[in-house]
């Protein structure tokens, strides 16, 4: 993957699926900002996958 196909793939996950995320804003609310951060690193398959794209970013702009 190329660092433009990346940033591009992060902005249609978060656009998609983070942005409105009802999850995020009760967790918020109920947690804090750190705790709803927790759930999204730890619990969520998105996150998971937003984390996975971040480290390919890590790499091609190690190159
Ligand atoms: S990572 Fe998951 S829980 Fe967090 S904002 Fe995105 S979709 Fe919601």
């Amino acid at each position: 993957m190329n660092k433009v196909s990346v940033m591009q793939e992060i902005d249609y996950i978060t656009d998609t699926y983070c942005v409105d995320c009802p999850i995020i804003n009760d967790l918020r609310q109920k947690r804090g900002k750190p705790g709803a951060h927790k759930f999204c690193i730890e619990s969520c398959t998105v996150g998971e996958q937003l984390q996975f794209l971040g480290r390919e970013l890590m790499k091609v702009n190690n190159k």
